[in-house]
């Protein structure tokens, strides 16, 4: 497979993006489209591609599901720089950034349960907002379960390389949001934004359905004095129902023999209009095309996902 220019060595080359999958299932054709554009867009940019595997939710996982995506990622001829990185490896720099956050006064001990919460919150875009019980310590008798983020004026806006600028007014719309879990394990959003900020990400393309998680990931950011990445996030694939195709909607994996004819899929969802021909052609044609034809600009504005934070109109393509 050719490897496009990759001016890692260059002290003028400062991309570096991500594809961060969950090992919850095999990779789907929504997953391909993430990969397909976060890598394309890397490339395009002369910038590092890295692969980090989200493996911090045991509950979620399944056996062998980083492996097996591993492999259909190879297969589908995607070339990542440096090693694999893996989050379950990363529990002292998460330890880390907690204690920092709670030196700041930005991080405090929740004993609420969910049955507490869905009480005594009120319903937000993005769930059930959690109404502030322990911000000011625990309530007597209460003994300390999962560790939440104040949010409390906080606001975060930022333009979406795709989406255009996006407003959010933390503690209205999100609450004080968990960021390590009653069951021990740490969160996604604190586990995403420290790995972003110190793995040194300076771009992070990925589905839309993940817009409304920006806001808290760079406030961990920032609170952390880490250097927040810029975000685009793409359409997201749909399934006939217009449910998002995932694990949970029951998306068919990809299947790696199918590589060309999938990533051409991708590509044409990505808007990229591949000639027809090549859909049968050998992978590294597909590629090659790919690389020298991908524009992201044929994205912006398109999400087709509801937005729940606030979103101004989309940026002019
Ligand atoms: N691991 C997350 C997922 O598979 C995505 C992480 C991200 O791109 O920030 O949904």
């Amino acid at each position: 497979m050719d490897q496009p220019a990759n001016a890692k060595d260059s002290p003028v080359t400062r991309y570096r993006g991500r594809f961060a999958p969950s090992p919850t299932g095999p990779l789907h054709f929504g997953s391909l489209v993430a990969a397909t554009g976060s890598y394309l867009e890397a490339r395009h940019h002369h910038g590092e591609w890295w692969l980090r595997i989200d493996d911090i939710d045991p509950p979620r996982e399944q056996p062998g599901a980083a492996a097996q995506i591993l492999s259909a990622l190879e297969r589908f001829g995607f070339q990542w720089d440096g090693p694999v990185h893996y989050q379950h490896q990363r529990t002292a720099a998460y330890l880390e950034a907690i204690q920092r956050l709670r030196d700041l006064g930005a991080a405090y001990d929740c004993g609420c349960t969910r049955r507490d919460i869905a009480a005594a919150g009120r319903e937000g875009p993005n769930g059930r907002i959690y109404p502030g019980t322990c911000r000011h310590g625990l309530p007597p008798g209460r003994e300390p379960r999962s560790i939440r983020l104040l949010t409390r004026g906080m606001r975060v806006d930022f333009d979406d390389l795709l989406q255009g600028p996006v407003r959010c007014d933390l503690e209205r719309e999100l609450g004080d949001f968990v960021i390590r879990r009653a069951d021990g394990f740490f969160a996604y959003h604190l586990a995403a934004a420290v790995d972003d900020g110190v793995h040194g990400i300076t771009h992070v393309i990925r589905g839309h359905d993940l817009l409304w998680c920006t806001p808290p990931q760079i406030a961990i950011q920032r609170l952390l004095g880490l250097t927040s990445p810029s975000y685009g996030h793409l359409p997201i694939a749909v399934n006939a129902a217009g449910q998002k195709l995932s694990k949970q909607t029951f998306a068919p994996p990809l299947d790696a023999d199918k590589a060309g004819d999938q990533l051409w899929q991708a590509l044409m969802f990505l808007g990229q209009e591949p000639p027809d021909d090549l859909r049968r052609a050998p992978l590294r044609e597909l590629w090659a095309w790919a690389h020298a034809h991908w524009a992201i600009s044929r994205l912006r504005g398109r999400q087709q996902a509801v937005v729940d934070c606030q979103q101004d109109s989309p940026a002019q393509p």
